[in-house]
């Protein structure tokens, strides 16, 4: 009982003082100080929305390249060797991948659609990580045949690859996802083999007595917007002690360890008290915790294996804006202020999680008021903002949504409306359109009708 509380006792931690970014407390609580957002980059809102439509998605590519010096030098600065997967499913449009690409990021796919796109966005194919519970045959036939990454989702993947392999004699690099517990509830165990339970190792084990693939690296990815720093530390650790295992029992170092994403990006969770920007712990935290593990382990310094990361949010979600236009106002029966912008939750997905911030795009008077943002849609889940505080809009005003650059422009849905266009600004201050406004014709493309449903007369 007595050594128990001795091993009981809580660790020290350092007081940390950090600057918060909310303002003054009201009755709302804290509220972050708003301010027009007049321009994008040096392009006036008003402009941009003029030249190609409301609504109307903006990428920033300095920010993009930005973000990821920024964070790749967090790692490259306490880690020999580093390598950054762009994660496609984040935003997989073309140009933004290829920005990633230029700034030397390998691609990690999560189906086979995916895959095809890396390919023809120059990605060779011995830099493509291929991820997924989902891989054909045919696509884990091509993936084989270009020499990328497998990363083993289940055991019925592996016997594919086996069955695969051997019959075309053909060699496969792959490595196993692995799951785990890093105290971060619930735990993500649904991809691939655990950790605790023996799986993984059973897993690895198998893969290494088998002649025709080659164990290349561990992957792991436990959990999006991660607020937890340590939970990589509990991960990484877990990762190199498999290494160390691997080694001892088959004199072979693996080449990589591949952590996956999820750091968070500056968007504010709904539910949390304080913004984003105030609650998410920097890169260098998540850097620190990942690679002081990897360096304090048993692994053999001289064989340290790459250090693979698949971010994808932080490194995209504030470089993308989406740009609206006020559609009308209205007192809803309460008597609070309803506001209807064009942008609707088909193309803003992630704001069923977030509270995005939102910026008026013209100067307006100190005067606010608490009032709910609707978006376009016939639909009663077409809410933007269920509560916030702005100054009154009028009708043609612009607004500026923030943080909308991850998963918006992958997960958003054609529906009553067409999907808007996608404008990139240069790193020179130019605009291009990277995405077109989609049409009627478009949609009707993938449609047909059979020959009795067309009436001769309308024809
Ligand atoms: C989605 C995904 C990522 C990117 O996750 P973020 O939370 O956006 O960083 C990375 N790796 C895998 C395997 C994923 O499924």
């Amino acid at each position: 009982m007595e050594s128990a509380e001795k091993t009981m006792k809580i660790k020290y931690e350092r007081p940390v003082i950090q600057k918060l970014n909310t303002g003054l407390m009201n009755k709302f609580g804290t509220s972050t100080e708003i301010r027009p957002v007049i321009d994008i980059e040096g392009i006036p809102v008003s402009k941009l929305i003029q030249t190609y439509g409301s609504p109307l998605f903006v990428i920033s590519e300095s920010t993009i390249r930005k973000t990821y010096r920024k964070a790749l030098k967090s790692f490259t600065a306490r880690y020999p060797k580093v390598q950054f997967a762009w994660s496609y499913k984040t935003n997989y449009l073309n140009a933004v991948c290829r920005i990633f690409h230029q700034e030397g990021s390998w691609g990690e796919v999560v189906s086979g659609f995916e895959y095809d796109k890396a390919l023809a966005n120059g990605v060779p194919g011995e830099k493509i990580i291929f991820n997924g519970p989902n891989k054909t045959p045919d696509e884990l036939r091509k993936a084989i045949s270009n020499n990328s990454l497998i990363h083993i989702d289940h055991l019925d993947e592996l016997y594919t690859l086996i069955e695969i392999t051997r019959k075309e004699k053909s060699k496969a690099r792959v490595a196993i996802r692995i799951n785990m517990d890093t105290g971060i509830y619930p735990m993500w165990d649904r991809f691939g083999l655990n950790y605790e339970n023996g799986r993984a190792w059973d897993a690895i084990n198998k893969i290494m007595a088998v002649e025709t693939l080659e164990l290349t690296g561990l992957h792991t990815h436990i959990g999006t917007y991660m607020l937890s720093a340590n939970a990589y530390k509990v991960a990484a650790e877990k990762m190199a002690s498999l290494a160390v295992s691997i080694h001892r029992k088959y004199g072979k170092w693996i080449e990589y360890i591949d952590m996956g994403g999820g750091f968070p990006s500056g968007n504010n969770l709904k539910g949390a008290y304080l913004p984003g920007v105030d609650i998410v712990p920097p890169t260098d935290d998540f850097a620190e915790a990942i690679t002081s593990a990897l360096l304090n382990s048993e692994m053999d310094f001289n064989h340290l294996p790459t250090l693979i990361l698949e971010t994808g949010r932080a490194l995209v979600d504030s470089a993308g804006y989406l740009l609206g236009t006020v559609i009308a106002n209205k007192r809803l029966s309460d008597g609070r202020r309803a506001t209807i912008i064009d942008v609707g939750v088909n193309i803003l997905f992630t704001s069923f999680w977030y509270n995005h911030k939102i910026s008026p795009a013209q100067e307006f008077s100190p005067f606010k008021e608490n009032m709910e943002l609707f978006g376009p849609l016939c639909m009663n889940i077409d809410v933007i903002r269920d509560s916030v505080m702005l100054p009154p809009l009028n009708k043609g005003d612009h607004v500026v949504i923030h943080n909308v650059g991850a998963y918006n422009m992958t997960q958003w849905m054609q529906f009553i409306t067409l999907r808007p266009r996608v404008a990139l600004i240069d790193t020179k201050g130019k605009s291009h359109v990277i995405r077109e406004l989609e049409s009627l014709d478009y949609i009707n493309q993938l449609e047909q009708v059979p020959a009795h449903l067309i009436d001769e007369n309308s024809e």
